[in-house]
């Protein structure tokens, strides 16, 4: 054991992507045109409107101050509107409304909150690396919730044993979802508050891709009646509004819990950029701008040339109704690190094996609508070249 590393890095979940990565490098490094459909970092601008809003506040002296506290009331205000606008939510911004520095920080930082050691979180396979590094940063247990392709990519309820159930205080999901892109409906959402309520546990419910839709727009688990009594969601203004560098989300949803994660919180950092919270209030005040739902016709264009290119290939593809990803079979299911290795060998692709999320994921690879369309349509090409 190393002097100065802590045990329980070692219990963090391992970083499976390490082999792709290092021959992504070596592709790069060798000259290789590579595209890169890995990252799900969207690859246009935060829109214009909004970098105005931060010109503007980045010179007001006040903001330039620490930002303690759960957030700037107008930011949460807005929050609150934003949610009542889009879920017929109501929220009281002083008390079920909390900034976020991103919904990684209060993901992360949400079980040091609301578990003791030893409880049991329940957490989505494939998902999220972020929802079992903070149950292992708090002392807590994961139980792992697979996911699987014959039920929707939602986990069944029903197989959780009893004895798991009642140790269980905090349960995840995530619904548009990385890495399957499936959506979840709101009787699903009903079932997991029941369950939820039955035993204790604590919902929370990861929202990051709920405005990233091309067809019905997801509900929120807050639509469900009762729903604030045992659950928070977390949302982010990273991927609607492409401001993944700016560190802006929010939590909303039952005040005990969020007071909780706001004690945290208030211990570690000292709240988000003033600035950023004034221009994050523009974004979620206008999230139906122009340049905000253009986006999706962006990402659609891309889905359509990924979906029909990989099926006139062969592949096995469903065709994604959120999210800007694509979860795509491997042909003849073949291992994803082995057909994601081949792929970036003779292609300079490089696409995330699913089996990198845990075994749940294997035999399908996730594919990033964040790169243009002509090497959108590029990378599909080549990737319909590989012989199996
Ligand atoms: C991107 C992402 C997040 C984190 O986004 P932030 O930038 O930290 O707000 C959270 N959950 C999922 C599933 C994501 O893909």
């Amino acid at each position: 054991m190393s002097r100065w590393r802590a045990d329980r890095l070692g219990q963090l979940p391992p970083y499976l992507f390490v082999e792709i990565d290092r021959r992504k490098r070596a592709a790069i490094e060798a000259g290789k045109d590579v595209i890169d459909l890995g990252v799900g970092d969207p690859d246009s601008p935060t829109p214009r409107f909004i970098v105005d809003a931060m010109a503007e506040a980045i010179r007001q002296p006040a903001n330039h101050k620490y930002a303690l506290g759960a957030g700037k009331m107008e930011f949460r205000r807005a929050v609150a509107d934003f949610c009542r606008r889009r879920f017929g939510v109501e929220l009281d911004p002083k008390t079920e409304v909390l900034a976020l520095l991103g919904s990684k920080e209060g993901i992360g930082h949400l079980p040091t909150g609301v578990i003791n050691p030893g409880d049991v979180v329940l957490v989505p396979q494939p998902g999220y690396p972020v929802y079992q590094s903070g149950t292992v940063f708090a002392g807590g247990e994961c139980h792992v919730l697979p996911l699987r392709a014959e039920s929707g990519w939602l986990p069944v309820l029903e197989d959780i044993p009893e004895n798991v159930r009642r140790r269980s205080r905090l349960m995840y999901l995530n619904y548009p979802n990385n890495p399957t892109a499936a959506c979840a409906s709101l009787e699903f959402f009903a079932q997991a508050v029941a369950f939820a309520r039955r035993y204790g546990i604590l919902l929370v419910q990861d929202a990051a891709y709920s405005e990233l839709y091309f067809k019905q727009a997801p509900p929120s688990v807050l639509q469900v009646e009762g729903a604030k009594d045992c659950c928070i969601e977390m949302h982010s203004l990273s991927k609607t509004f492409n401001m993944t560098g700016w560190r802006i989300a929010f939590a909303v949803g039952n005040a005990e819990a969020l007071a909780a994660l706001a004690t945290v919180k208030s211990n570690l950092d000292s709240g988000i950029f003033g600035a950023v919270q004034q221009a994050g209030t523009v974004a979620l005040t206008h999230s139906d701008h122009v340049e905000v739902r253009a986006q999706m016709d962006v990402y659609r264009r891309r889905r359509d040339i990924v979906v029909s290119g990989l099926r006139a290939a062969g592949w096995t593809v469903t065709e994604p109704e959120a999210t800007f990803y694509v979860w795509a079979g491997t042909p003849q299911g073949r291992n994803s690190l082995e057909a994601c290795a081949r792929i970036l060998e003779e292609q300079a692709v490089v696409l995330v094996p699913g089996g990198g999320f845990g075994p749940c994921g294997e035999g399908y690879v996730r594919i990033a609508l964040t790169v243009a369309e002509e090497r959108m349509r590029e990378a599909v090409g080549r990737i319909a070249r590989v012989r199996w």
